[in-house]
């Protein structure tokens, strides 16, 4: 498995594998890799001749009250993880190399970012199609692999490909959890063993809400009110968003007619952390 740091060295094993005609899948992280993360990796091994994963914490997606700093790194461990899933390229860039110091040219979205995580980090999803444009520009990858974890980040990069019309497959692949349903997140790491117990009230909201769906309840509103009392009956726990939102467009609906995406944004303690389940059956309400 090749590790490179810089962009050149990409760009030299890539060649080389394009000559010979391999299909080459992407997997973008930032590192700190746990089993979510892993189940990416070994969707891209299966579904292509060469992979790559980049660990890159990436400065522009984060705002100026946020945990870039503290997010947490282990590079000897995440490679180790990617030589033991049969990774052939780790590309870890630093932020000197992916953004000279005269940078200044974005990739940015309307509508789809209105709500979510949109609306509560200003700046974030020009930060995300920003670097993930970039890694499909030096990768020049035929697949790349998104977790449903954070849905509205799929769904705002398979729009970014269609409009920008980018030569790239785009791969959803589901959530992984632990065994209480908590999702795996690598920002799990700064809960206490008292705040990791509380944060499975994230998973059992949402499962609040899915019984309610599947007993026909249609009313969004009666939905998010549900979802907010019980993250509010944990007393570490305090709302960012609750948001219930049409799965294509991304915008607040109040009845339930089609596919919608219910999403959770929750802070435990200092550790703002985030979940969702899409809701397809809706002929069966
Ligand atoms: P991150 O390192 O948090 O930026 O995540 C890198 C990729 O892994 C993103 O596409 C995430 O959606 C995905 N991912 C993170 N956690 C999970 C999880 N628990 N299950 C599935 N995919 C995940």
């Amino acid at each position: 498995m090749f590790i490179a740091t810089t962009i050149e060295e990409v760009r030299k094993i890539v060649s080389d594998w394009q000559n010979e005609g391999y299909k080459v899948g992407l997997v973008p992280t930032m590192g700190f890799l746990h089993e979510g993360h892993e189940s990416l990796i070994q969707k891209a091994v299966r579904d292509n001749e060469k992979v790559i994963v980049s660990i890159f914490v990436n400065p522009m997606q984060f705002g100026p009250k946020e945990d870039f700093s503290s997010y947490p790194r282990d590079l000897e461990h995440d490679t180790n993880i990617c030589k033991k899933a049969g990774v052939h390229l780790v590309f870890a860039p630093d932020s000197r190399e992916m953004y000279a110091s005269d940078f200044c040219t974005f990739v940015d979205m309307n509508g789809l970012t209105d709500e979510l995580c949109g609306k509560s980090r200003e700046g974030h999803f020009r930060g995300v199609c920003t670097v993930v444009t970039k890694l499909f520009n030096i990768t020049k990858s035929n697949r790349a692999y998104f977790g449903e974890k954070d849905a509205q980040q799929l769904a705002v990069i398979k729009r970014m490909v269609r409009d920008l019309n980018m030569d790239i497959e785009i791969i959803g692949c589901p959530t992984v959890r632990e065994k209480d349903g908590l999702a795996k997140s690598s920002r799990n790491s700064y809960l206490s063993v008292q705040e990791r117990k509380a944060a499975v009230i994230l998973h059992e909201s949402l499962k609040l809400a899915k019984s309610m769906l599947d007993s026909g309840e249609r009313n969004a509103a009666k939905l998010r009110d549900a979802i907010s009392n019980k993250i509010t009956s944990q007393p570490l726990a305090s709302i960012v968003y609750v948001s219930i939102v049409d799965s294509i467009t991304l915008k607040s609906v109040d009845k339930i007619e089609a596919p919608i995406l219910i999403a959770v944004s929750v802070y435990i303690g200092k550790t703002k952390l985030i979940d969702n389940f899409t809701y397809e059956k809706i002929n069966k309400l």
